[in-house]
Order: structure tokens, then C-alpha cells, then sequence
């Protein structure tokens, strides 16, 4: 009998492109592992500014990525939010705040992070597979992926969500503030050295400007199915 292959499905995208919420519904409904590799990313600026460590000093950022190693875990329950954790400390609503949305492009771009990053994603990918998200996923981390999806928006309608998003949570901001953090970081995150948000030249673009995750959800699932890769869904 021939064993099925890990399924990794990567999905990359400028923030705000609705990544996160499209890959949250993917995973729950194939019954796949969760890697936001954001979050880690997230997690490794908080940890930095917590400690006092500057954004420029690149061998201690590295330390701390390479401590998320053990210590990062990300849970996705049935029916409550993802939780992500570092030593067992909830981090879930920390790593969302505007000043780590700040700080995280600078941690992102620095190569010994991001070495840490990719094998602390590589590990966490088990069978039956994972929906693997973040900027360079199909372009360095799983370059083998039999799916990949590049998912973009217009800049406002980026801002429009995000900004409704932190409003829902309560946090208090403007959509012209959101719009210059997501601007911002796009510019860092795309002009990088070291693996820049890129779409894979195999990677299924999809436009979500004017999509909702449900239809962004069918086209993946559906592309899928004529790959072969699910017939389930
Ligand atoms: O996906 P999210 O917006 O949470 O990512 C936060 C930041 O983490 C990005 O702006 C980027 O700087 C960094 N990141 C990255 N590579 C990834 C995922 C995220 O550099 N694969």
C-alpha cells in the first residue's frame, strides 16, 4: 500500500490580505495543522521588546527566535480562537498590538531570525499535512508545495479590514494609521534581502479585493480537487 504524502498548502500575501482568516478555515475544514508563521515572527518581537533587546542587535533577536524553537506552540481549537503560546504564557492578543505591528518588520528581516523561523515551521508540519501562511512560504520554506496560493487586495480594502478588525477587539486606532503600518510593512517585508514576500512563480493568485473568505475558501478547495490533492471538500 503506498502512504499519502504530507499535504502542505502554502499561502503567501502582504498583511491584511486575509491569510490568516482564509487558512484558519482551510485547516479546521481538511483536518490539517495550522502554521501562522506570522505569529512566530510576532512572537519573537514581543519577546524583544519585553526584554529591552534593540531592533539592530542581531545576534540577540537570533537568540530569542532560536529559544521560540522550544517554547512556541500554536493551538487551534475546534471552536474557540487560535492560541498561541511561548513557555505556556498566553500570547495571543500581545502579539497583536499596533507597537509589535511596528517592530516586526526590522526582527523579520534579519537573517539569523528568520533561519530559526523557517525550521521551527518545518517542524511543526506533520501528516496528514498543514496549511503553512506567511510571506515566503512558497518561495523558501516549502518550495515543493503541491499548492500554492498567493493571495493579494487592494491597500485600502487592506486597511478597511485590518482596521475593522482592531476596532472589533477594541483596540483604538484610525484606518489612516493602519493603512501607513501595513504600507510600511509591506515595503520592508517586500524589499528584504533575505527571502522577501514573493509569490512562487507556480502560486495560484487570487485578487480578494472584492471576495469574501468563503469564496477565496471554494477556490482553493476547488483547485484542490482538479489538482487531485482532496476530493473530500
Ligand atoms: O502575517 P502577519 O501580518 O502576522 O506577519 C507579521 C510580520 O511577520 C510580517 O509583516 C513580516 O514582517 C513577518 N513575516 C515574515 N515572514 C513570514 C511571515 C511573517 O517575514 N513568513
Amino acid at each position: 500500500m503506498s502512504e499519502e504524502p504530507v499535504l502542505v498548502i502554502a499561502i503567501d500575501g502582504p498583511a491584511a490580505s486575509g491569510k490568516s482568516t482564509v487558512a484558519i478555515m482551510l485547516a479546521r475544514r481538511l483536518g490539517l495543522a495550522l502554521v501562522d508563521s506570522g505569529s512566530m515572527y510576532r512572537a519573537a518581537t514581543l519577546l524583544a521588546v519585553e526584554r529591552g533587546v534593540q531592533l539592530d542587535d542581531e545576534a540577540s533577536l537570533a537568540d530569542i527566535a532560536r529559544e521560540l524553537r522550544e517554547s512556541f506552540e500554536l493551538e487551534l481549537p475546534p471552536d474557540s480562537p487560535v492560541r498561541v503560546s511561548v513557555h505556556g504564557r498566553d500570547i495571543s492578543s500581545a502579539i497583536r498590538s499596533p507597537e509589535i505591528g511596528e517592530a516586526v518588520s526590522p526582527v523579520s528581516a534579519v537573517r539569523g531570525v528568520r533561519e530559526e523561523m523557517v525550521e521551527l515551521q518545518r517542524s511543526l508540519v506533520r501528516k496528514p499535512g498543514a496549511v503553512v501562511e506567511g510571506r515566503d512560504i512558497g518561495t523558501t520554506v516549502f518550495p515543493e508545495a503541491p499548492l500554492k496560493v498567493y493571495l493579494e487586495a487592494l491597500q485600502s480594502e487592506r486597511a478597511r479590514r485590518r482596521y475593522v478588525e482592531l476596532t472589533e477587539k477594541g483596540l483604538a486606532t484610525t484606518e489612516s494609521s493602519v493603512g501607513q503600518e501595513i504600507a510600511m510593512r509591506d515595503e520592508i517585508d517586500s524589499s528584504r534581502e533575505s527571502s522577501p514576500l514573493a509569490a512562487a512563480r507556480d502560486a495560484l493568485r487570487i485578487d480578494t479585493t472584492e471576495l469574501t473568505i468563503e469564496d477565496v475558501v471554494k477556490e482553493i478547495t476547488s483547485e484542490l480537487e482538479r489538482r487531485g490533492l482532496r476530493s473530500d471538500v
